[in-house]
């Protein structure tokens, strides 16, 4: 693989001659890139997406979650959930729905911590209105930045009421653009439905975070072409998500996504999308892992829990969710800037709430 024209695109790009929007590299080029599987070209590939993070972004952000509520109407379940209720003993299985009490307690806890970002989520069948009230008393009790998570569950007006609730960013995941993929792994979701939601949250004006499950049978065609459909999008933010089964699930014999194939494919996104905020959950690329995430190139690493939260929280795609002293320790590590309050090192995630 010749890198050599990558950078001299990003240098073009320093200059000035081309804009973050083009992005580094070619339909073509991804394709080679995702081909690679020499170690060497490994190294160039990791120290290219981070010198192009780095050029754009001083700080690692981190992002929490509350998960409102894990009922979820759609039937039959996507094939590889371990997150609604009844879908594997790994995950909560049983249901709940946080009581508003709740939501405000771990909002607090969050910020208090010194977290400054939390998405939270919920299954389907509520229109929106299930992370309206998260988000409502998110913003009531925090200075948090808030990112809204139901999948395909959202409608024009609910996008509204989001708007007018100061929401920060709607995440609308379309997990893959392989229609016949998506049909079988989503048997009650509609591909059609999650993209009019993400062209909707656009019209409104508001940050777009549209991610990629990886590793389900998709190919590298099938990847290339759906980052180049989120950049017609004109999405914000993207979630690289490795697939990660759930024991008791359709899918729990399906093999895990290596952290290195989600890390080339962060750091293949990163070259596509130079400026943007490209995601990392601790669930899917593995909490001790965070680190192969951030030598891809990613500039946030989300589902981070820290020590004073009240709830238990299971992961999407894996229980195992990232600590947040271990998190910032793996961030400063590489040298790099984690985003946090000053509550971080008075200790807050040490405080009770
Ligand atoms: S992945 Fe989301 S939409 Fe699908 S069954 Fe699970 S909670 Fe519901």
């Amino acid at each position: 693989m010749d890198f050599s024209k990558i950078e001299e695109n990003f240098q073009r790009l320093k200059e000035g001659e081309i804009t973050p929007k083009d992005g580094l590299i070619s339909r073509e080029d991804a394709l080679e890139l995702f081909k690679i599987s020499r170690w060497e070209d490994y190294l160039k590939l990791f120290k290219l997406a981070s010198q192009v993070r780095d050029y754009f972004i001083d700080e690692i952000e981190i992002t929490s979650t509350i998960h409102v509520t894990n009922i979820c109407k759609i039937t039959p379940k996507c094939l590889y959930c371990g997150f609604a209720a009844g879908t594997s003993k790994a995950g909560y299985y049983k249901p709940f729905r946080l009581s508003d009490e709740d939501i405000k307690r771990c909002a607090i806890a969050i910020e208090r911590s010194g977290i400054c970002r939390v998405s939270c989520s919920s299954g389907h069948g509520y229109q929106g209105k299930e992370v309206i009230r998260a988000l409502k008393i998110v913003k009531e009790n925090t200075n948090l930045e808030v990112l809204v998570n139901a999948g395909g569950d959202l409608t024009e007006e609910s996008i509204r009421e989001l708007k007018k609730y100061r929401v920060d960013t709607i995440c609308c995941n379309l997990e893959t653009i392989n229609r016949e993929l998506f049909a079988k792994l989503k048997p009650g979701e509609s591909l059609d439905r999650r993209i009019e939601i993400c062209r909707l949250v656009k019209k409104y004006n508001i940050e777009l975070s549209s991610g990629l499950l990886i590793g389900i049978g998709e190919s590298y065609r099938d990847r290339v072409d759906h980052l180049l459909f989120l950049k017609k999008l004109d999405v914000d933010e993207i979630p690289v998500m490795g697939f990660n089964p759930y024991p008791g699930t359709p899918m729990e014999n399906h093999p895990r996504c290596s952290s290195l194939e989600q890390g080339k494919t962060i750091a293949i996104a990163r070259l596509m999308f130079p400026s943007i905020r490209i995601t990392s959950p601790t669930p899917t690329i593995g909490p001790e892992l965070v680190q192969i995430a951030l030598l891809a190139g990613a500039s946030n690493v989300a589902t981070v829990i820290p020590e004073n939260y009240p709830l238990d929280v299971k992961g999407v795609g894996n229980p195992k969710t990232g600590n947040l002293r271990e998190v910032v320790r793996m961030i400063r590590e590489l040298g790099l800037k984690p985003k946090l309050r000053d509550s971080y090192d008075k200790g807050g995630s040490h405080k009770n709430v």
